[in-house]
């Protein structure tokens, strides 16, 4: 079932998330992206009166598992109702409808956050996102070299790492494998190692002292952190795994970092 799924085309994403409208409530918008013949689609769930949860997906065309994992959190009701949710089912459309990392104009859309965002996508989400506040945010990854789950946690300096070690002790309690960080194993943009802290399964990103190594090009999780949330998590499966286990990765990794935030996870998150 989740191979087919693999096999389907944007218009199947967006489709199944229209379905979920009537049962969950979610509110569904496509934010138009200027300079482009594309939208992309915007969903929030809850009452907007909660603290919001911001989770993105897609962003990388060739990384389906994230997408569909956060389809199927919102279907199977696994978002924690004490929050409501922004929720970005795709960042990435035309590279998803190709398989491939980039979009339909050859750029990585993760490295266009910086200056207002210089991609029609990242335009579109820092225009759609202007002057909100999260709780937290995470944004759902793949990874081509990896053969373990891993995530950085992404915080301006003097932040502790909150979330990294339950979620990878609730990954390795599930029976998933964790990535080992060889030295070789890459990580950032060149130069920037001193900036991190690697564990099993996780990298601490000091976004004050990390920033400067991107030269502008900025993922958004190091944007995110400057003024619109603590703490920005990205979760990496590894591509190399089967298609269902790298989506059960995901949503075991969502709800344990959400477990973390509402302070009933297994660390000592303030
Ligand atoms: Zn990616």
């Amino acid at each position: 079932m989740i191979e087919d799924i693999f096999l389907s085309r944007y218009d199947d994403v967006a489709a199944a998330w229209r379905l979920l409208r009537p049962r969950t409530g979610l509110r569904l918008r496509e934010v138009a992206c200027v300079g482009a013949p594309r939208t992309l689609l915007l969903a929030e769930l809850g009452d907007p009166r909660l603290p919001v949860v911001n989770i993105s997906a897609g962003v990388h065309g060739d990384e389906p598992a994230g997408v569909w994992a956060l389809l199927s959190l919102v279907a199977d009701g696994l978002l924690d109702p004490r929050y409501s949710y922004r929720l970005w089912p795709c960042f990435n459309p035309t590279g998803f409808a190709a398989g491939t990392r980039t979009n339909a104009e050859g750029t990585d859309v993760n490295r266009t956050f910086g200056r207002g965002g210089t991609s029609p996508e990242a335009k579109a989400i820092l225009t759609a996102n202007r002057d909100r506040v999260f709780e937290l945010a995470i944004d759902l990854h793949e990874d081509h070299e990896a053969d373990g789950f891993y995530l950085y946690e992404t915080a301006p300096s003097g932040w502790r790492g909150s979330y990294a070690r339950p979620i990878t002790a609730g990954m390795a309690a599930a029976g998933f494998p964790l990535q080992n960080f060889a030295p070789e194993f890459e990580l950032g943009p060149p130069g920037s190692e001193a900036a991190q802290t690697r564990g099993s399964g996780a990298v601490l990103v000091d976004a004050t002292r990390e920033a400067p190594f991107f030269k502008g090009a900025l993922p958004l999780g190091l944007v995110l952190v400057r003024r619109a949330v603590p703490c920005a998590l990205t979760f990496e499966t590894p591509r190399s795994r089967d298609p269902a286990e790298r989506v059960a990765m995901h949503r075991v990794a969502v709800v344990e970092a959400l477990r973390q935030l509402s302070g009933e996870g297994n660390g000592n998150h303030a």
